[in-house]
């Protein structure tokens, strides 16, 4: 059958359907997911990853028939500053973001990059049991000139990691990106001195002595979430190994804290997942109907859950509030005053582990990473090099060398699965500068707010400036839309900047 569009009403309706059919995938498919880290027995995981397989491939055959290929082609030609509203520009442009990601590789360089994923995935396991990147290196480098080669079948015009990171962030540049990113680490770094002779002789130990049972964290966090308006008729909790955030459907998403973190680390989980969630299940119902519910990934999404996490549950004001209800359900503290319990909680020290790193240090871990990316990308570095290099840049940045290749470049799993994602965490930081900045002025009394448990105001305000508008604008648009301006990197640096001199008494 042959398909034409005669018209750009009929196009925009058809790709509107299509969109929609295939987030039902996804929310399907999220749904296996959470299933499979919170609940699934281990004998199910041989079907679960068959079933989830025939399910994505489904999904991608939407946008492979010739009926999505003529569409495809019909929008390609359209004008889209002639089309009627926002929306509508951004169906054209995220049904033919999937498309070109659906249909522009070669099967066989699909099932190569298959194979090539299990391999590197193997060898990263059998490299970090003998704490020898060496090992790991053959299978990374063949994994990474695979996705090389995919990155130029999508779009050969284009730096090939900007290609991939696209897919997450969609109009962030390397070029924009790595001067972001190379501000704030030089920003951070430069902070990051100052602080740690100031706190380093501080002692955190209640951290780990202040809860009896992990069970009354994890009653704490479900209360501190409730606390936020993100109440059981909306939220599920469950824990599982590595939180994450699954996103069933537009007005359901399911929050997850983590196993191995059992005590306050995990409440600021519990914010960062709630983050998540309060943006998935955000959009408009006119952006549910046309299929592109939800929220922009990478950076724009850690922008959401890191302000939940960081701008507001790790700010003095905060704890204002919530102290006196963590001092009443755990007796050890009645003894601790809040600052003396807020500089423990916030206690800075340059550590090598990304995930436990503290606010302060985080951004330099991610961004290193994107760094490294950049100049494998770059044709600028030897892979057999990359274990020194990676300790070269916490030598220079965080003042300390990982003794072993597992405290090292083995601690992530992400480069076995793709690349250009590291940067959505810094970018997501230097947002909420951005962000704030914006809060700031238009809800002045913002942080009184936040040190009377009010969070209202500061949910409408996002709700109305990112949550509603889903996959409507893509990140750096939205951002500019959402801060009235240009994102810089020096809004994050005042802010943490202002944060950590203040609370542990640094003299500019
Ligand atoms: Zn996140």
């Amino acid at each position: 059958m042959l398909y034409t569009f005669s018209n750009t009403n009929d196009a925009l309706k058809r790709a509107k359907e299509i969109l929609y059919e295939s987030r039902i995938y996804d929310g399907l498919l999220d749904l296996m997911k959470w299933d499979m880290s919170a609940y699934m027995p281990p004998s199910g995981r041989e079907w679960r990853v068959e079933s989830s397989t025939y399910m994505s491939k489904k999904q991608a055959e939407l946008f492979t028939t010739d009926e999505s290929h003529a569409l495809a082609e019909y929008l390609h030609g359209v004008d889209r500053s002639k089309l009627d509203t926002d929306l509508d520009r951004g169906v054209v442009r995220r049904f033919l973001h999937i498309f070109d990601r659906s249909t522009k590789l070669p099967l066989s360089l699909q099932e190569e990059i298959s194979d090539s994923h299990f391999r590197c995935d193997a060898a990263w396991h059998a490299a970090r049991s003998a704490k020898d990147y060496q090992i790991w290196r053959p299978a990374l480098e063949e994994y990474f000139e695979l996705k090389y080669k995919a990155a130029q079948f999508i779009d050969p015009n284009k730096h090939p990691l900007e290609v991939i990171m696209n897919t997450y962030d969609e109009d962030l540049t390397v070029e924009e990106c790595g001067k972001l990113l190379g501000e704030l680490k030089r920003g951070v770094s430069e902070i990051m001195f100052k602080v740690v002779p100031a706190c380093q002789d501080i002692d955190d130990s209640i951290l780990d002595t202040f809860y009896e049972s992990v069970a009354d964290v994890d009653a704490l966090i479900q209360y501190q979430d409730h606390r936020f308006g993100y109440t059981a008729d909306k939220a599920s909790f469950a824990k599982i190994v590595h939180a994450w955030s699954g996103t069933v459907g537009p007005r359901d998403s399911r929050v997850t804290t983590s196993l191995g973190n059992p005590g306050l680390d995990n409440l600021f989980t519990g914010a960062h997942e709630m983050g998540h969630s309060l943006y998935t299940i955000g959009s408009s119902d006119e952006v549910v109907k046309a299929g592109i519910w939800g929220g922009m990934k990478g950076s724009a999404q850690e922008s959401q859950s890191r302000f939940y996490e960081n701008i507001i549950c790790r700010s003095p004001e905060y704890w204002e509030y919530f102290y006196p209800f963590v001092q009443e359900r755990f007796p050890k503290l009645r003894s601790v005053d809040k600052d003396t319990f807020l500089r423990a909680a916030l206690k800075v020290k340059p550590s090598f582990k990304r995930t436990s790193a503290d606010e302060l240090t985080y951004s330099i871990h991610p961004v290193i990473r994107f760094e490294l990316e950049r100049d494998m990308f770059d044709r600028k570095l030897d892979f057999k090099d990359l274990s020194r290099v990676w300790n070269d840049k916490y030598e220079e940045s965080l003042g300390i060398r990982p003794a072993n290749d597992l405290e090292g470049c083995l601690q992530d799993i992400h480069w076995t699965e793709d690349f250009g994602k590291f940067q959505s965490y810094p970018m997501g930081n230097i947002f909420d500068g951005a962000l704030l900045k914006r809060v700031l002025v238009e809800i002045p009394d913002f942080y009184t707010q936040v040190s009377q448990g009010r969070f209202e105001d500061i949910h409408t305000w996002f709700g109305k400036n990112i949550h509603q508008y889903g996959f409507t604008y893509p990140t750096m648009d939205l951002m500019r839309r959402a801060t009235g301006g240009e994102i810089e990197s020096k809004y994050f640096l005042d802010y943490i900047r202002n944060k950590y001199y203040t609370l542990y008494g640094v003299k500019d």
